[in-house]
């Protein structure tokens, strides 16, 4: 049986005890991970200490920025090794584990490196009294140790995000993968090491969360810094567990995102892009939309024509080309939307398409599935439409104004992303600018572009990450002031 084994000082390691890696497909066993203890995440902590404090803290920034370089190449060369374990881990399709999951981990570490190399500082030449004169400016330096703490729906790229403008700054990295999807950074662990990444400088610690390798490391003294992507309710946790030595957090959380379709917008693209943005990832993606605001005279053509896209996706196995949707991570996130299904019936909903289990292979029957759902009939007020179901299902719903919609999108507790449907240049500008979200896209979804501020708004986040915010986040500022007289 395959073993996923901790990654400390530049050694894998084995836990005292393991716990299973399933198979969302089939529920089959992919690997035993071995668990990190307290003792264990002690050593991670005090070797990226070390590391932090010996050579690894005065490379320069060429050198590092060249074994990001490094890294992405050999992310490139092993992409069939990250892809396997990615797809046994989360059961998504190859497709979109190969362009998606895989590809953006090389390009995260490409363009922190470019980021990072093309990174300037503030300086001001400061007037003062009679005719006296100072320069300030300010020197970034790395945090120290950091902790990464990241969620299993996109676990390699999601992971990547963070170590790649951490390690740009100068900073050692203990990560914690998600307990369900421990493979692909066991296997970036040892692709750091190949490239010449020196010991302790990223090492990667298993287990859960309470109780377990989550906590020690967020609880533990030693770790100046904290990235946590994942959900709200574990944010608001790890922001307790930062407060007593108040130290910096990034969180990139949950969200209930909207999209807003105006009735002039190009129904094509629009229907296209809510059926990506909707079912993505079998809505496993914190971008995935999850309230579908109509405008009234296109409601019914635009959920006629989800519905149709929506019964067309093929689930199945990642492998089959055919494929398009996979099935949920895991039995327990199951029972989670499974119950959300239930309470949009119980609130009323009519049901569009899904709402349960689908009728599925023998074989695949012990995997995690559920049917890609629409309902109507649904209001802001119901709670499907207020909490975050991260499963492949959206309400639509109708409005009948701008303000009205913008209003409708606005009324949530979240704040991730938005996208708008129009093709009135200026309302998409003006629509979008209103949106209380980290993200607005206008006529698209999901187009990423990496050096652009990345975050969420209320329970959606704390901070921005991506481009030189990654910078900002992962390094303090100390501002030098010299007196030129
Ligand atoms: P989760 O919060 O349950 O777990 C995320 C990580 O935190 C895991 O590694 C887990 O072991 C760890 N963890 C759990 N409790 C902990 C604790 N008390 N202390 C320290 N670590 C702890 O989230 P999930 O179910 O893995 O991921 C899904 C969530 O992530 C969704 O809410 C989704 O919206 C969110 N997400 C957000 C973004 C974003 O960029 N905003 C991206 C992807 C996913």
């Amino acid at each position: 049986m395959k073993q996923y084994r901790n990654f400390v000082d530049g050694a894998f390691v084995e836990g005292t005890r393991t716990f299973p890696d399933l198979n969302p497909v089939d529920g089959t066993l992919v690997a035993e991970v071995h668990e990190a203890d307290a003792a264990l995440v002690n050593a991670a902590v005090a070797a990226a200490r070390t590391a932090f404090e010996g050579p690894w803290g005065r490379t320069t920034m060429a050198e590092r920025c060249r074994l990001l370089r490094a890294v992405a190449d050999e992310i490139d060369r092993r992409a069939e090794d990250l892809l396997g374990a990615e797809v046994a881990d989360t059961g998504k399709p190859e497709r979109t584990a190969r362009h998606l999951d895989v590809a953006r981990a090389a390009a995260n570490f490409r363009t922190f490196a470019d980021v990072a190399a093309a990174a300037g500082q503030e300086s001001y030449l400061t007037e003062y009294g009679e005719g006296g004169r100072a320069l300030n400016y300010a020197v970034r330096k790395p945090l120290g140790v950091v902790a990464a703490i990241v969620p299993w729906n996109l676990p390699l790229l999601l992971l990547t995000w963070k170590l790649a403008p951490a390690l740009a700054c100068g900073n050692t990295v203990v990560v914690k993968p998600s307990e369900q999807t421990p493979g692909s950074a066991t296997i970036l662990a040892g692709i750091l090491a190949d490239v010449g990444l020196p010991p302790g400088v990223v090492n990667v610690v298993h287990g859960f969360g309470k109780d377990s390798a989550g906590e020690f490391l967020t609880g533990h003294p030693g770790v100046d810094g904290i990235t946590f992507t994942g959900s709200s309710a574990t944010g608001a946790a790890i922001m307790a567990a930062a407060a007593p030595r108040v130290r910096p957090v990034s969180f990139e959380l949950g969200g209930k995102n909207s999209a807003v379709v105006f009735a002039d917008c190009d129904l094509d693209a629009a229907v296209d892009g809510l059926t990506r943005s909707v079912f993505a990832n079998t809505g496993q993606v914190c971008l995935c939309t999850e309230r579908v605001y109509l405008q009234r005279a296109v409601f019914d053509e635009v959920a006629e024509r989800l519905t149709t896209a929506a019964r067309s996706l093929r689930l199945g196995r990642p492998g089959d080309p055919a494929v398009t949707t996979g099935p949920l991570i895991s039995a327990e996130h199951r029972r989670k939307v499974l119950r959300y299904y239930a309470l949009a019936e119980k609130a009323g909903a009519t049901i569009l398409t899904g709402g349960g289990v689908p009728a599925i292979d023998d074989e695949l029957a012990a995997g995690f599935w559920v049917e890609p759902t629409l309902w109507t009939g649904l209001t802001n007020d119901d709670t499907v439409v207020r909490e975050e179901i991260f499963g492949p299902a959206a309400a639509l719903i109708p409005f009948d104004d701008e303000d009205e919609a913008v209003a409708l999108a606005n009324d949530s507790d979240y704040g991730l992303a938005a996208s708008v449907w129009t093709r009135d240049i200026a309302r998409g500008h003006r629509v979008a600018q209103r949106m209380n979200t980290g993200i607005a896209w206008v006529n698209t979804w999901f187009l990423r572009e990496l050096r652009s501020p990345f975050g969420g708004m209320g329970r959606s986040g704390l901070g921005r990450e991506g481009g030189r915010h990654s910078l900002d986040f992962y390094t303090e500022t100390t501002n030098v002031c010299v007196d030129l007289c």
